[in-house]
């Protein structure tokens, strides 16, 4: 078994086998929640569902389809993930890129099931989908159903640039194939178009309840977590299994520019705050809007904190002297629309220059 289990979602799984034996499961399905919980997770399990040879409420994980799920080599099932553009001029070229980079993804994702989150640059391009349609348009090879992953679809970006590859897109969620399911994942709906989000049923996932990540994290990780590294993470990770696996990288390095940025913007405008907002460089997109996920993360525990909850993360002490959680709850505002803006195309240091003078203005 190459996958780790699915962990978690017990009332959505009860609920997708019932559509599945019954025969009504939609054809087209949004997962939504947040980063790290396992949607796309949860699709290959639907997948695995779906091809398993036994039918049972659960995939059996025994039979010839479950392993073949299990190694990411069932030639009916299409996971796509977000890619770096591919540089061919020619298109059909570019599709034959983009087919190869993603085969070197799931071969990477055999190594290493327990992946981390895609770079900030990769998205799906037009050549992806052209791809996408090339193999949805053939036949089952098992002659079954076929099931087609597109994880973190609000990546079909950028939007404004190419609306060719969101309307291939559109036509094919209009029109299925017969026998085909397409599983969309994104952690906020509102990023995608709103024609492409009307064609699917979304299910809404949550986060993982403590229990559920602290027995993940005991059972998966290799060499196995210490009991209280284990307790140090689930305190931290919002039930997010992503969450507690990268915070020593990526997570505990947007933590620490958030806080940098926060304490150049306690101080006031001025010549430390500028500093500041110049010397903060992104290597890449996903790296500024983690960032900024960790900004708005502090803010909210420090407004929690202002309430006389326990908070959970350190946080800069000047802001826990607020006397309400308003200016804060404002603050948050403000970085959930730069976060909005930083899906587009704005060059993040112009984004972090307003921000910041925003901030300092509520703060
Ligand atoms: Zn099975």
């Amino acid at each position: 078994m190459l996958l780790p289990p699915l962990t978690g979602h017990l009332e959505t799984r009860r609920r997708l086998a019932q559509a599945v034996r019954g025969g009504t499961l939609p054809q087209v399905l949004l997962f939504t929640g947040p980063a790290g919980i396992g949607k796309q997770r949860l699709a290959l399990w639907l997948a695995q569902l779906i091809f398993c040879e036994r039918g049972g409420e659960e995939p059996c994980g025994s039979c010839r389809a479950c392993h073949l799920v299990d190694g990411l080599t069932h030639a009916d099932l299409h996971w796509f993930v977000p890619i770096v553009r591919p540089k061919a001029g020619d298109p059909d070229k570019q599709v034959d890129e983009a087919a190869e980079s993603l085969a070197e993804v799931m071969e990477s994702r055999r190594k290493q099931p327990l992946y981390t989150p895609s770079d900030g640059m990769a998205i799906h391009s037009i050549a992806t989908v052209r791809l996408l349609h090339r193999r949805a348009s053939l036949t089952s090879v098992e002659g079954g159903r076929r099931v087609f992953i597109l994880g973190e679809a609000d990546r079909l970006v950028p939007q404004e640039s190419s609306p060719e590859a969101a309307n291939a897109m559109l036509k094919l969620l209009e029109e299925p194939p017969p026998g085909a399911l397409f599983v969309l994942t994104t952690l906020d709906p509102r990023r995608m178009l709103p024609t492409m989000r009307s064609r699917a049923a979304p299910i809404r996932l949550h986060r993982l309840v403590d229990d559920e990540l602290r027995e993940f994290l005991r059972r998966h990780t290799k060499p196995t977590w210490s009991a209280e590294k284990i307790e140090e993470r689930v305190a931290l990770a919002n039930g997010s299994i992503g969450q507690a696996l990268s915070q020593g990288e990526e997570t505990g390095r947007a933590y620490r520019s958030a806080e940098q940025l926060l304490a150049a913007v306690i101080e006031g405008r001025g010549p430390a705050l500028e500093r500041a907002l110049s010397q903060t460089a992104f290597a890449a997109r996903g790296e500024f809007t983690a960032m900024l996920d960790a900004l708005a993360d502090t803010l909210g525990e420090a407004a929690r904190g202002t309430m006389g909850q326990p908070v959970r993360r350190t946080v800069p002490e000047p802001l826990l002297r607020h006397r309400s959680p308003a200016p804060l709850l404002q603050a948050m505002e403000k970085v959930a629309e730069a976060r909005e803006a930083a899906a587009g195309n704005v060059n993040p240091q112009l984004l972090l220059a307003v921000l910041g003078e925003d901030l300092a203005e509520v703060l």
